[in-house]
């Protein structure tokens, strides 16, 4: 244990006993550069990390997560736990005045979506790109925070100062516009914080991944890489997005009847690719599900959505001949109160799908939703639509956004950092990102967890459990604690 940490010691008499007790300064000096996370190491979801250094502290990214899908039959089943939970800031905000911004490194919910209902606790300025502005003042509209929460747009591959942090935006790519990793520096040391990636050279909106601005990195000499876990157990390299216009074009081209596809509302990628295939296949676009109408709406608002295509109002979609009709829809998890659920029970306001349909899941399978999906795929075939999935369509027509072992390993050695800190992941994900690291020549590897503190300078080290974490939830639109 380095002994920066050990600040004062206090003996107390109690009994005739002498106790010590070490009392940790949990304020970062100016040889110091700390990475705490509060959320998201140990779990998929809820990321919440902070740095620290020189008496300040930086916080990346505030998510949520969500209760595992308790429904059965399509039925919600009113579970003890809320649905949207998230880190407890606690640490943090009773030292809020220390708190130098929060950054964002995308708007995936478990990144962005805890800002709403945490930014009082912490009444700090943020910092993102526009994009990500864009749909966190959407978010934030909805609580009656948008005129109060300071946001500067930064623009990417540009430095910002944030408090005693210096903090450079590094393109990335991802399953979201505008995915950014950041490298956070001090004068004692630099982190290269990655948040979600992968490595796709084609991936329809957006620029392909460019590995000399990582290889650029080395030369920076990166202390650690603070770096996504999700896919570290998976071998090879993730398909690019681009990829699977081939495959769901093929299914859309062979279905007679109308087509749902269904996917994750913030891949407007895939959306990209969705509509380029509607047009080329004489068939009208539609949009089931708000979070994808409210993403577009973003996309088209930022520049990042060019193409013309438009989509037709749900309302229409009964009066159109079903061989011209394609419909996007979320709901790929089987939650109960989406289009695709519906549709699946027959009780969808705009249509009904009928025999010789077509459902195609350009999605994967959350763990913990397996049993509403396959009940939902059930319900479907038994309206004798056809259901394509990953597993019976013999081209691509899913890409995760996350790294798999290949990619990580060529990261690793292009960045080559001092150390890898792997985060973003169940434990079993943090220890195979750590063997790729070891394999790929970093000497170094931290595996903590949530509360753990982590030495970056002056020494490489952790503290267990220096900090109390624990969640929040949402009932009846107030935040409680939760065990
Ligand atoms: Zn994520
Ligand atoms: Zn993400």
């Amino acid at each position: 244990m380095p002994e920066i940490c050990l600040h004062s010691i206090l003996a107390l008499l109690h009994n005739n006993k002498l106790f010590y007790l070490v009392l940790i300064n949990m304020t970062p000096e100016q040889q110091d550069f700390w990475f705490l996370p509060l959320g998201g190491t140990g779990e998929i979801g809820m990321n919440m990390n902070l740095y620290g250094h020189d008496g300040q502290w930086l916080m990346v990214d505030c998510g949520v997560i969500f209760a595992k899908n308790n429904e059965i039959s399509g039925e919600a089943i009113l579970s003890e736990q809320p649905h949207i939970q998230m880190a407890d800031p606690k640490f943090i905000a009773d030292r809020r005045k220390r708190l130098a911004g929060l950054v964002i490194t995308h708007a995936h919910e478990d990144h962005i979506g805890a800002v709403p209902y945490l930014w009082r606790k912490l009444k700090c300025p943020i910092y993102t790109t526009a994009f990500t502005a864009e749909i966190l003042r959407r978010k934030l509209v909805e609580v009656g925070l948008d005129s109060k929460v300071p946001i500067t747009i930064v623009e990417p591959n540009e430095a910002t100062n944030i408090g005693v942090f210096r903090v450079q935006w590094v393109a990335l790519t991802h399953s979201i516009p505008e995915p950014y990793g950041m490298v956070i520096s001090t004068p004692v040391g630099k982190v290269f914080h990655t948040a979600d990636w992968k490595l796709d050279k084609a991936p329809v909106i957006g620029l392909a991944y460019d590995k000399q601005h990582y290889q650029c990195l080395a030369t920076q000499n990166i202390d650690a890489m603070v770096c996504d876990s999700t896919n570290a157990n998976v071998p090879g390299w993730s398909a690019s997005e681009a990829s699977l216009y081939k495959g769901l074009k093929q299914h859309v081209e062979q279905a007679k009847g109308r087509v749902v596809v269904t996917c994750f509302g913030s891949n407007l990628a895939r959306l990209h690719t969705l509509a380029k295939i509607a047009k080329e296949t004489n068939r009208h676009l539609g949009l089931l599900g708000r979070s994808m109408v409210n993403m577009m709406s973003a996309a088209k608002v930022t520049g990042l959505w060019t193409s013309v295509e438009t989509h037709i109002d749900p309302a229409h979609l009964g009066y159109l001949p079903a061989s011209t009709v394609l419909l996007v829809a979320t709901g790929s998890q089987g939650e109960s109160r989406t289009a695709l659920n519906r549709l699946s029970m027959n009780s969808f306001r705009d249509m009904v799908l009928e025999p010789g349909d077509t459902v195609i899941f350009s999605s994967k399978v959350i763990p913990g939703n397996e049993l509403p999906i396959e009940q939902m795929i059930e319900r479907l075939k038994a309206l004798k639509v056809d259901v394509i999935t990953e597993h019976n369509s013999q081209l691509a027509i899913h890409a995760s956004g996350h790294p798999a072992k290949e990619e990580l390993q060529a990261m690793y050695q292009w960045v080559k950092p001092r150390c890898a800190i792997p985060v973003h992941g169940e434990v079993h994900h943090l220890n195979a990102n750590a063997s790729v690291a070891a394999t790929a020549g970093v000497p170094q590897q931290l595996l903590g967890g949530n509360g753990d503190l982590y030495y970056i300078s002056p020494a490489l080290g952790i503290r267990r459990r220096a900090v109390k974490t624990g969640r929040l939830g949402i009932k009846n639109g107030a935040l409680i604690a939760l065990e």
